[in-house]
């Protein structure tokens, strides 16, 4: 089939579609169970005379409530996702956003009672041992004491963030779904996706190659009034927010979040960019297999085989299931389901959601994954990453609670990085000839510069964003300067960039969702690159801690978590270990080319 046609998620385990009545039931029901919640709780949680079982049963009870409200949200997203167009989904989505912030506030005080326990009360109740699952889960809540504000200032800042922060999401989302372009493709014109158009940006044809990247920038720049305010606006408004918490950095309720101590990621980001030289060499060595006396930045994605073969969906299909079912059956098993069950939206289509995603709402429902299939190896390493994402939701399900299900940011990528390094074993190990080798060898750099290298670049350029814009409003052309002091930091003068490409930094949705997202990729692929080459050493012995690292969902500390795979993430040396893999598959391309 076709870029997987017909190959489309069964969302009839959340509810039948947009108009099932009990969606709406769902809806409407939200905000009296809160109440009830807090009925049954408010107050009782920082009484003296609350004990570990009545915290135990209000953890149980929260967990429940919070399930029944991120059903119908997921429901409303993932149709939203499928189709960004439709007027009825818009709609939706706001509805059930604006229950949500509703529901927020009539929960809001548990997290806080939460966060006021006596220490040793909760000491108390902790060592009683009924409440073992949630000991992690109320340490890390306990971590954001020191910055919260008061029940009714919070009520606020909710109530703001709906027509604040949210509504500018939405606008960049709904505005960027719009977008379609019309481009001449051998003498005749034709309209694209964004998907389709990002699929350009890979041609063998470097003209064509131009054309998309200088369409696709260009279109971020003529409305680059737009992507300056809500930039900006986010930007200002987090600063005001941090203000008010009294946060030291704009960055550091993301550290606190991911659980990553401040210096473990100043070390990471340190040792990355003094192998940006790395990243140089190889654009050079790219130029070279091109034959082009110097990289543009239209090239950065060009297919360096003469000729790209189509992988079709079923291809890719197997290739994925047996790399996961190669390292161990039971997540072979697991990856099997995703397709017989219909966990996967794979197909391209217009007004769907570009890139690719792995949704997971709860323990008791299977993740969702939505990629763009179109026909190529990329693709079929996409289809592993998020797989991978699935994979890990699977198995955190099974022994985690919806509170802990979810791993911290930065080990939310091993799964799906380490699903990459499955699939290049994979590959190399089935077709050892020249040719392939260079185009697996170059295409895994890629990705490894790509989520590595260049995501801490991103966060450079995120982190100036918000120390210069929290004070002042930046206009799109500082924006840009901005953006280009970083990139060029990066890839000194192996690259000659297109003017428009200085708009990319509105291109990123990371920036605009997930503030400071992006550094949790450059951990996961070296974190990855850490496991990799612990499991080349060990073996199949190796197999059951990696399943027990992912099991353990969000229950302990990161640090912990990888201290038992046998790593420790304070030195230097583990962070530069990965960039010693990545060298030698440098030297292996570098000797074939
Ligand atoms: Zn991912």
């Amino acid at each position: 089939m076709e870029k997987a046609h017909g190959v489309v998620w069964d969302l009839d385990d959340l509810y039948r579609g947009a108009d099932d009545p009990s969606l709406a039931h769902d809806i409407e029901s939200l905000i009296g169970l809160a109440q009830e919640f807090q009925g049954k709780y408010y107050g009782k949680i920082t009484a003296p005379d609350c004990s570990a079982d009545l915290l135990l049963q209000a953890l149980q009870d929260y967990e429940k409530l919070v399930e029944s409200a991120y059903r119908p949200y997921a429901m409303a997203n993932l149709l939203f996702t499928g189709d960004g167009r439709s007027d009825k989904y818009k709609a939706l989505v706001a509805k059930v956003q604006d229950a949500l912030t509703r529901f927020g506030n009539e929960t809001l005080f548990f997290a806080l009672e939460l966060q006021k326990i006596p220490d040793e009360s909760l000491q108390n109740f902790v060592a009683t041992g009924k409440l073992e699952p949630y000991r992690h889960y109320l340490e890390s809540l306990r971590l954001f004491t020191p910055y919260t504000l008061s029940e009714p200032e919070e009520k606020v800042v909710n109530r703001k963030t709906l027509t604040g922060k949210t509504a500018f999401v939405n606008l960049y989302d709904e505005f960027t779904a719009t977008f379609e372009w019309q481009l001449e493709i051998a003498g005749e014109t034709k309209t694209l996706t964004q998907s389709e158009l990002r699929e350009l940006h890979r041609s063998p044809d470097a003209a064509l190659r131009k054309k998309a990247k200088t369409a696709h920038d260009g279109r971020y720049g003529e409305h680059a009034l737009i992507f300056s305010n809500i930039f900006g606006n986010l930007i200002k408004d987090h600063a005001n927010e941090m203000e008010a918490r009294g946060y030291e950095s704009p960055i550091q309720p993301t550290h606190l979040k991911n659980k990553a101590p401040t210096e473990v990621v100043q070390t990471m980001m340190d040792v990355t960019s003094a192998n940006n030289s790395l990243v140089q060499r190889y654009c050079r060595l790219k130029a070279r297999m091109l034959d082009l006396p110097k990289l543009r930045g239209s090239d950065l994605y060009a297919p360096v085989a003469k000729s790209e073969h189509k992988i079709s969906f079923e291809e890719g299909r197997a290739l994925v299931l047996e790399s996961f079912a190669g390292f161990s059956p039971e997540f072979g098993a697991i990856i099997q389901r995703v397709f017989d069950e219909n966990w996967i939206d794979a197909e391209v289509r217009p007004g769907k959601r570009g890139g690719a995603f792995c949704y997971s709402v709860a323990p008791s429902l299977h993740p969702y994954v939505l990629v763009n299939y179109v026909d190529n190896l990329d693709s079929v390493y996409t289809m592993a990453h998020e797989l991978g994402h699935a994979l890990h939701t699977v198995l955190a399900s099974e022994s985690q609670s919806l509170l802990t299900f979810h791993a911290p940011l930065i080990l939310a990528e091993t799964a799906s990085v380490f699903g990459e390094m499955l699939l290049t074993r994979k590959l190399l190990s089935e077709d050892p000839n020249r040719e392939t080798r260079i185009r697996i060898l170059s295409s895994k750099l890629e990705d490894f510069f790509g989520t590595i290298s260049r995501q801490t670049m991103y966060t450079r350029f995120e982190l100036d964003a918000h120390q210069e814009g929290g004070q002042r409003r930046l206009s799109a052309d500082e924006f840009c300067n901005l953006w280009l002091k970083r990139r060029d930091e990066l890839y000194g003068d192996s690259v000659d960039f297109l003017d428009e490409e200085k708009w990319f930094w509105s291109v990123i949705p990371h920036f605009i969702h997930t503030r400071f997202y992006c550094y949790a990729y450059t951990f996961g692929a070296l974190f990855v690159l850490a496991l990799y080459n612990q499991f080349e050493q060990e073996g199949s012995a190796f197999v059951p801690k990696y399943r027990d690292l992912l099991a353990a969902g969000d229950s302990d500390w990161p640090a912990k978590q990888i201290e038992k795979v046998g790593l420790d993430f304070q030195q230097e040396s583990f962070w530069q270990g990965g960039f010693q893999v990545i060298e030698r598959m440098l030297d292996e391309l570098e000797g074939l080319v």
